[in-house]
């Protein structure tokens, strides 16, 4: 078969993608092998030689299955994409069970699905060898396969009902359908963080008050302290599934609520878990929340936006091998939805150090934030200490690593913001 110049582009795209990811993921493991000898300097009096060497293994074995993904994802979207299964798949449907607005949504749905059962053998393999190899993993089978049951009705009982309202906006609406649907999805992902704490995360986790004592008048006196109104510290049960540990906060105004992984409350001492506290409520009186929540929302109607231009692009999807349906918007719609799902992330991959450099001034300023209400920079700079040896977190990443891939600045780097504000 022939390609178009448009089906060029996207193959060039897929390619550069995955060749960057597999160059950075070298160049790191590189980088981490040459530090690999002895302890830096800058770490002995944090970490053992034992642990620096699990730290070192860890992130080399994530490496190596990092770049199997990478090929295999590579090849399973090039082979999507330019064997044709997407255009003869999209004709049985619609042919079997008309091009109703429930049959296309049932073509996204169960694509979708099939994707993701594909992705299933790596998801497996990440944590019951690799994650299971560094003492991480403690999900059993049933935990494990009862999640993936409760994702996929959640998506049977959520997801596909919206699908298909977007679907019939289209027929509603008319040529500005895509405003109207990006404000039915935005509707629908505030719905959901105001229901999810008391709906949908009991659904997979255990959630206790955090017990009377000492901790726990530490911490709520910190909330008071920073005009953070919270009703609730609760402890959830993340060694249900492993040893990492965390802490976030969850729900809006009044319904919000701290939550601290029974792992990090084992692993951190009294003040180090308040400075941690301290650092969340940081984001919370940054802004950080509504900032993102504010791109979240711009990047719905983006993302919206961009489908119903390809929909209208003859181009876009004949170049894929999809027939254009004149007077039917629906069914040149979905195609170009799904087109745009599989691609969007090999642009959207070349701007993650920008995304990414933006979060880290964010972690910045709420570390800042920590250590003003916590007087000393201490005790937070002790618990991240602790969580990166707990969490054998990679100390050597190459610079150019963590600039795409980095969250999060590095140890090293936010150690030494918290201290020269000493
Ligand atoms: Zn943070």
């Amino acid at each position: 078969m022939s390609l178009s110049p448009f089906a060029i582009i996207a193959l060039v795209l897929v390619l550069a993608r995955a060749t960057a990811e597999l160059w950075l993921s070298r160049l790191n493991q590189n980088y981490v092998r040459a530090h690999a000898d002895e302890v830096p300097l800058a770490f002995r009096e944090m970490v053992d030689e034992p642990t620096y060497r699990r730290s070192v293994d860890y992130t080399l074995a994530k490496g190596r299955f990092g770049e199997v993904v990478t090929v295999f994802d590579a090849a399973l979207l090039i082979t999507l994409l330019f064997s044709g299964v997407l255009p003869w798949a999209f004709g049985k449907f619609t042919a079997a069970f008309r091009a109703s607005v429930w049959a296309m949504a049932g073509f996204l749905f169960v694509t979708g699905f099939a994707l993701s059962i594909i992705g299933l053998p790596f998801a497996w393999y990440a944590q019951f060898k690799l994650e299971d190899r560094f003492g991480f993993n403690t999900t059993t089978v049933k935990t494990w396969v009862l999640d993936r049951l409760k994702g996929f009705l959640l998506a049977v009982l959520l997801g596909f009902p919206l699908l298909a309202l977007v679907l019939k906006l289209i027929e509603w609406t008319g040529a500005n359908w895509w405003i109207w649907a990006a404000v039915l999805v935005v509707a629908f992902q505030l719905l959901l963080m105001l229901i999810a704490p008391a709906v949908i995360m009991p659904l997979f986790n255990k959630f206790t008050p955090l017990p009377d004592g000492s901790l726990r008048e530490r911490l709520f006196a910190l909330a008071q302290r920073t005009d953070f109104p919270t009703r609730s510290i609760e402890v959830m049960d993340g060694s249900k599934r492993s040893r990492h540990s965390n802490a976030f906060f969850t729900g809006f105004g009044r319904f919000r609520k701290i939550v601290l992984f029974d792992t990090l409350v084992a692993q951190l001492a009294e003040p180090e878990l308040e400075s941690v506290l301290a650092h969340e409520i940081g984001h919370y009186k940054r802004r950080h929340v509504l900032k993102l929540l504010g791109v979240s929302i711009l990047g719905v109607f983006i993302g919206f936006a961009a489908v119903a231009w390809l929909a209208r692009q003859q181009w876009f999807y004949r170049a894929f091998g999809f027939e254009y349906h004149a007077g039917f918007a629906a069914a040149n719609v979905v195609p170009a939805m799904l087109l745009f799902a599989l691609l969007a992330g090999t642009i959207s991959f070349w701007f993650s150090p920008l995304a990414h450099f933006w979060s880290r001034r964010f972690e910045y300023e709420a570390d800042a934030f920590a250590r003003a209400t916590t007087v000393e920079a201490q005790p937070l700079i002790q618990a991240l200490r602790k969580l990166t040896e707990k969490n054998l977190s990679n100390l050597t990443p190459h610079p150019l690593y963590s600039g795409f891939y980095y969250s999060h600045p590095t140890l090293l780097e936010r150690e030494n913001a918290l201290r020269t504000g000493d």
